[in-house]
C-alpha cells in the first residue's frame, strides 16, 4: 500500500495505536507533534514504532504550522485526535480547551480545503457531547446532544464545524463519536489509568490508599486498539458519514474498582479508596452507553477487547511498570 496518514495528537493513546495499525498496512505516517519540553515518546516507545515515525512540528493552536505540515506530508488521509482531553482541566482552562478542540479543528479544516481539499479527513468527536441525554438508557447517532463541560462544547463545535466543511466544500469528513476507550497507555490523569496505576502501587506497598470522585458514574468502556480500527474504516467508505463506536456495555466505576483490585490480588478493595470531593465536576455525566450497529454494519466493525478483560490488561501492565521503577529504587 503505498498511502500516506497524518496524524495529530500523535504522543496520544490514540495517536499511538492508530499510528501502529497504519504502519502496519503499510502506510507512511507523518505525526504532527508540540513543541515539548519533557520527552515525548513514551506512548510510541511503548508500542515499539517510535522510529517509524515520521514527526513534524505543529500546534492546534498555530495555523501557519498547521499548513506547513499539510505541505509537507501531502496526506491521503488525516486523522484529527490532538485536543485538550481531559475534562476535568476543560473547567480550569476552558479558553484553552475551546483554542484547541474547537478553533483549532477549523484552522486545520482550512489547510486541508486550501492545500489537501481530495484527502479524508476524520474527528476524533466524543460521547461526551450527549451529555445526560439518552433515549431508553442508550446513545445512537440520532440522540439530541446536550453538552456538559467546556470541551465537550468545543467538541460539539468541532462536530458541527466538520460537518458544515463537508457539506459546503465537498470535502471527504468523518466524526467519529467515540465512547471512552482505555488501554495500558491511557494517560494517568484519566480515572481508569489512575485505578490501575494506584492498584498496582498499593500491591507493591507503595501506596496505602486511593482518593476518587463518584464511584457510581457508568461508561461504556472499550479498547483504544480496537477503536482506532473503526476510525481507519470510517475513512474507507464510498461516502463519508458519522458513526458512534462503542461496546454497548455500561459499567461502574465501582465494577472498575473490583475488577482490578481482584485481579492484582488485594482482598477489601473498599477500604483502600475514598472518597475525595476536589474531584467532583461542576456538572457529572452519569451514565453512557453507546449504540454502535450501524458502525457494526456498515464499517464490519466490532469490538474484541471486553471490560474485564480490558481491566486486567491495565493491571498487568501498571504492575510490570510499577516493579520496574521500585526495583530501579
Ligand atoms: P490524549 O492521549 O490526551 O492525546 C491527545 C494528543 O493531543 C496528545 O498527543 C497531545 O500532545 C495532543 N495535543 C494537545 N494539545 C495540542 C495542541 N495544541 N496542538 C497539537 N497537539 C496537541 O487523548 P486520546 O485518548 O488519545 O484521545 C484522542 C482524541 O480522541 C482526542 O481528541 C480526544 O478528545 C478524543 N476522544 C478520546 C476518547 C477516549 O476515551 N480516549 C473518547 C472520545 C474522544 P501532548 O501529549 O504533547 O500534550
Amino acid at each position: 500500500m503505498d498511502r500516506t496518514a497524518l496524524i495529530t495528537g500523535i504522543t496520544g493513546q490514540d495517536g499511538g495505536y492508530l499510528a501502529k495499525l497504519l504502519l502496519g498496512k503499510g502506510y507512511r505516517v507523518f505525526g504532527l507533534m508540540e513543541r515539548s519540553t519533557r520527552y515525548a515518546f513514551a506512548n510510541l516507545d511503548y508500542l515499539g514504532i517510535t522510529a517509524d515515525v515520521d514527526y513534524l512540528d505543529g500546534d492546534m493552536t498555530d495555523e501557519a504550522s498547521l499548513i506547513q505540515a499539510i505541505r509537507q506530508s501531502r496526506p491521503d488521509e488525516i486523522y484529527n485526535l490532538a485536543a485538550q482531553s481531559f475534562v476535568g482541566t476543560s473547567w480550569r482552562q476552558p479558553i484553552l480547551s475551546t483554542e484547541v478542540n474547537a478553533v483549532g479543528v477549523l484552522r486545520l479544516l482550512e489547510a486541508v480545503r486550501h492545500f489537501a481539499p481530495t484527502a479524508r479527513f476524520y474527528q476524533a468527536s466524543t460521547s461526551e457531547m450527549f451529555g445526560n441525554s439518552h433515549e431508553d438508557g442508550l446513545q445512537t447517532e440520532e440522540t439530541p446532544f446536550h453538552p456538559r463541560s467546556p470541551y465537550a462544547i468545543a467538541k460539539l463545535y468541532a462536530y458541527w464545524i466538520v460537518n458544515n466543511y463537508k457539506e459546503s466544500y465537498g470535502l471527504f469528513c468523518a466524526n467519529g463519536i467515540l465512547f471512552n476507550h482505555e488501554s495500558p497507555i491511557r494517560g494517568k490523569e484519566f480515572v481508569t489509568r489512575k485505578i490501575t496505576d494506584a492498584v498496582a502501587r498499593i500491591k507493591l506497598g507503595m501506596l496505602a490508599r486511593i482518593g476518587l470522585g463518584n464511584l457510581d458514574s457508568e461508561r461504556d468502556w472499550g479498547f483504544a486498539g480496537d477503536y482506532v480500527d473503526a476510525m481507519w474504516r470510517m475513512l474507507q467508505r464510498d461516502q463519508p458519514a458519522n458513526y458512534i463506536v462503542s461496546t454497548g456495555e455500561t459499567h461502574s466505576i465501582r465494577d472498575f474498582l473490583r475488577v482490578a483490585f481482584a485481579h492484582a490480588g488485594v482482598a477489601d478493595w473498599e477500604k483502600r479508596v475514598y472518597i475525595d470531593p476536589a474531584h467532583k465536576r461542576p456538572a457529572e455525566l452519569h451514565s453512557l452507553r453507546g449504540k454502535s450497529d450501524k458502525a457494526r454494519r456498515e464499517l464490519g466493525w466490532e469490538p474484541r477487547v471486553g471490560f474485564e478483560e480490558l481491566v486486567r490488561m491495565m493491571v498487568d501492565a501498571d504492575l510490570e511498570r510499577v516493579g520496574r521503577e521500585k526495583g530501579a529504587q
